[in-house]
């Protein structure tokens, strides 16, 4: 699949704009529409219920962007953040040294009197043979030798734009975690092993950033901090060891319990010269996103070291007593690390597909319904009656309560369908003639609605007062058929 379809759909269907889009844009920077934001916020709140809610050695944590610049000395970020930069001395454009010869280049030939041609990434000149020397982007400037470009966002904290007042926008939320450990379990008063969850933006400087949402300068991350006790042992075996497996398998199930496909995810196993230098094993979870494989989680177990370096960085002891063995220890820490906005590119991918209905195109969003944006359309299906509209109006504001409602009067009703398909609905509810009767012939309505499911696209007659329960049901995570099974079928 093209992430052209999906980028298309998100501008259209208010999911994802680009921002500052009236001023042509900011490279990397994406504002969430009004059914992004929803979408996003039930990726959130799925996943803290699953990892801090619902678990007992889970707490939660929601640390300040703003840090103190000796967390980022001691955190490593400072002196090794970096990436090796080139600036052109023509046109000034600045490249990662590393992926000079990864894009197609510029190039004045002189066995063709200087015209000019692109050539082909890592490719030489078929004319004269030359390889890529200059900028790949003017053709003639030259570059500058590497420099180390640090990728945390600098900023100024008070009035004076001076060196001691310089500080960062951190580029993860990890050390907020880390920095507070001995608060945490001295308040909470808890005994290992336990996690500290965070869902926060962090901030990175990258120059080659891009890919719609799935690389920003800008973004989400729910990261999970999980300490361990490292004399500990399960089944003979290292409990870190134990642990960071446990994540790998909980995380892998975590996206497809919310629909994402088994094929279109896998682990992938960093090589020994890979792994951070803190790093004893990480797994990175990969999606298959339209631009290929791609991680959307890494788990790392990063040892004791952030634990000691701030220890040492800060003079403060961050240990925790094992009153077992009467002694201090440093815990290990696994770390399951996602980005809230991979895993809403992924949940928005995986969900996408386009059928076809008699002989017309469908698209529809197969969002797991704790996911998705709307999760009832409530449809008059004809506006000029005003008992219908009002019936239809103080439905959506019941059923709003508990779940977000939306009511659409601007079409059709085979046109709302298929709107309310294309941002994975999963109920529309319509109301029509025969729920509200007619008066004028002296006719009594049925007091019944039109309930619709997205995926089956099966309709069923349900009395207006059972509607609270049905979808309570329904939402609950009962199955569309063993509901459906007690109401009549409506023709569609
Ligand atoms: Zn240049
Ligand atoms: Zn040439």
């Amino acid at each position: 699949m093209n992430m052209d379809v999906i980028v298309s759909l998100c501008k259209r269907r208010g999911f994802v704009f680009q921002s500052s889009e009236i001023y042509g844009g900011i490279a990397s920077c994406w504002d969430y529409g009004p059914l992004g934001v929803e979408l996003k916020n039930n990726v959130k709140r799925a996943w803290w219920r699953d990892n801090v809610t619902l678990r007992a050695d889970m707490v939660g944590l929601d640390a300040a962007i703003l840090m103190h610049p000796a967390v980022w000395k001691a955190s490593g970020h400072l002196d090794h953040f970096t990436d090796p930069m080139v600036d052109c001395r023509a046109c000034r454009r600045r490249f990662r040294a590393d992926q000079l010869d990864a894009q197609p280049w510029t190039h004045y030939c002189p066995a063709t009197k200087g015209n000019k041609f692109t050539v082909a990434a890592g490719e030489a000149c078929r004319h004269c043979g030359a390889r890529r020397t200059l900028c790949p982007e003017c053709g003639k400037g030259e570059l500058t030798p590497p420099r180390q470009f640090n990728l945390m966002f600098k900023t100024f904290m008070g009035p004076v734009e001076e060196d001691a007042a310089v500080t960062y926008l951190r580029p993860e939320t990890a050390q907020g975690i880390f920095v507070n450990f001995d608060n945490v379990l001295q308040s909470m008063r808890l005994k290992l092993p336990f996690g500290v969850a965070q869902i926060g933006k962090s901030f990175r400087n990258e120059i080659t950033p891009g890919n719609f949402i799935f690389r920003t300068h800008e973004f989400e991350q729910m990261e999970i901090e999980f300490f361990v006790n490292p004399n500990d042992t399960i089944d003979g075996r290292p409990a870190d060891e134990v642990w960071h497996e446990r994540w790998i398998e909980e995380r892998l199930a975590w996206y497809q319990r919310y629909g994402i496909r088994r094929e279109n995810l896998r682990l992938r196993e960093h090589e020994k010269g890979e792994l951070a230098h803190y790093a004893k094993r990480t797994a990175d979870i990969d999606y298959k996103f339209p631009i290929g494989w791609s991680e959307l989680e890494g788990v790392a177990n990063r040892t004791d070291f952030d634990l000691k370096q701030h220890s040492q960085a800060s003079g403060k002891s961050l240990t925790y007593f094992d009153e077992e063995r009467k002694t201090h220890v440093v815990p290990y820490v696994i770390e399951p690390s996602a980005g809230a906005d991979r895993s809403v590119l992924a949940f928005l991918v995986d969900a996408y597909r386009e059928e076809e209905v008699r002989g017309e195109k469908r698209v529809v969003l197969r969002f797991h319904p704790d996911l998705a944006p709307i999760k009832i359309a409530v449809l008059p299906l004809l506006k000029k009656r005003p008992e219908i509209v009002a019936t239809a109006q103080d439905l959506r504001e019941r059923l709003a309560r508990r779940w977000t409602t939306v009511y659409d009067d601007t079409a059709a009703i085979g046109r709302l369908y298929r709107r309310q398909d294309e941002v994975g609905t999963p109920y529309c509810v319509t109301v029509d003639v025969q729920t509200v009767g007619d008066a004028e012939k002296g006719e009594a309505g049925d007091r019944k609605v039109t309930v619709r499911a997205r995926d089956s696209m099966e309709q069923i007659r349900v009395p207006l007062e059972e509607l609270v329960t049905v979808f309570g049901e329904l939402f609950d995570g009962a199955v569309w058929s063993a509901v459906a099974a007690r109401y009549p079928a409506v023709k569609g």
